[in-house]
């Protein structure tokens, strides 16, 4: 089926198609973001009346700045960087944007929550949000880099050290348990209720990017017909990433161990990035046994990392689209959040007139009751 799909895309892959690889996206929180060279756009379905708000921001590389950065190698490691801030922020802004916080104030706040508000206000926030990144990342280098290598050095016996192919069949069963730790690691995740909405949007995502490039109208239903598997997926790229850190470890550090392994396979670890990154773009442009063969992981991995949407998230994803493809959709209307804040607040604000213009004639009234 794989086989199937990427020669349809291959049909698609000829230079002549001037959408392929144009826009770019992310799932993020009850929504979509998308990316073209113009702008982004992430749209978010609220989780308050349901209704979409979309906010832009135009779309900037500080590639385009510095070229030095735009070298073959280097431009991997610096599109890593900027997509991991890009993909926090964006989620940050996705959760304000579901409306959840509106509906917290809503409600009244504990007597704990007022003593935190009062003592530390936001930058005890700021302060949460720092924590939970700098454990991510522990848990992260943890699980993939800490966990294999001790575990391998439990397998492995000492005396075996000097052994020139025993050294490399370490690295090897090193480099699989990795594969298997972020296998579990993605499957594990995805049991989640909130992490399977969000393969949901992702496979959302995936859609409406193969409906756009294959010159097709955006509408739901030509979405949903199409593939929720992506050759260019930033999943592919993880798992790229994996397979050429096991090939370099197998070929220029076998005979280390301990903390310093650990520290040269840091000091790869771009290398790896930036041939990863190569990859990516190579395969996005040719279709040739090679690149089936090495994209074909990366292609079950999206069985795990993407669902089939639902209509409403496939919705999602056109307006993402649009709203960030806004020269090509122009008669697009986007519905920016902003304005559905400011149309909210007047609606308010009319309703409480409203009331209070209800309630004068019997205020007297109620006061009359009140005094004996
Ligand atoms: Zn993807």
């Amino acid at each position: 089926m794989e086989g199937e799909f990427l020669k349809k895309n291959a049909e698609k892959n000829c230079p002549a198609n001037p959408r392929l690889g144009k826009v770019g996206g992310q799932a993020v929180m009850e929504g979509v973001m998308m990316r073209s060279p113009k702008q982004m756009a992430t749209a978010v379905r609220r989780t308050d009346d349901k209704t979409i708000v979309v906010r832009t921001q135009p779309s900037t590389t500080i590639r385009s700045k510095y070229k030095v950065l735009d070298l073959p190698l280097i431009r991997g490691v610096v599109n890593l960087v900027e997509m991991f801030k890009l993909s926090f922020s964006t989620l940050t802004a996705s959760t304000e944007m579901m409306g959840l916080e509106e509906e917290l104030q809503a409600e009244e706040p504990s007597k704990f929550e007022k003593w935190l508000e009062k003592h530390f206000g936001k930058s005890l926030l700021n302060f949460v949000s720092a924590i939970a990144m700098v454990l991510g990342i522990l848990l992260a280098m943890g699980l993939f880099i800490a966990l294999p290598a001790f575990v391998t050095n439990l397998i492995f016996p000492d005396e075996l050290d000097g052994d020139f192919w025993m050294n490399r069949l370490k690295c090897l069963v090193e480099g699989v348990m990795k594969v298997l730790i972020f296998i579990g690691y993605l499957y594990f995740t995805s049991l989640m209720k909130e992490i399977r909405r969000v393969y949901m949007y992702h496979g959302a995502e995936h859609k409406t990017i193969f409906c756009y490039e294959a010159g097709l109208e955006l509408n739901v239903e030509n979405v949903r017909k199409q593939s929720r598997f992506h050759p260019r997926c930033g999943t592919s790229f993880m798992f790229v990433m994996v397979f050429l850190s096991i090939i370099v470890s197998i070929a220029f550090i076998p005979n280390v161990w301990g903390w310093l392994r650990v520290l040269l396979k840091l000091l790869l670890l771009p290398v790896c990035v930036g041939l990863g990154y190569e990859f990516i773009r190579y395969a996005g442009k040719h279709d040739n046994a090679l690149v089936r063969i090495l994209a074909a992981p990366g292609l079950w991995m999206q069985r795990i990392t993407t669902r089939e949407p639902d209509d409403d998230m496939i919705e999602v994803a056109i307006v993402a689209t649009k709203s960030a493809l806004h020269e090509e959709f122009a008669d697009f209307e986007i519905p920016y959040e902003e304005e559905y804040l400011k149309k909210k607040e007047e609606a308010k604000k009319t309703e409480e007139e409203a009331k209070k213009t209800e309630e004068e004639p019997h205020a007297g009234e109620g006061i009359q009751n009140e005094t004996p």
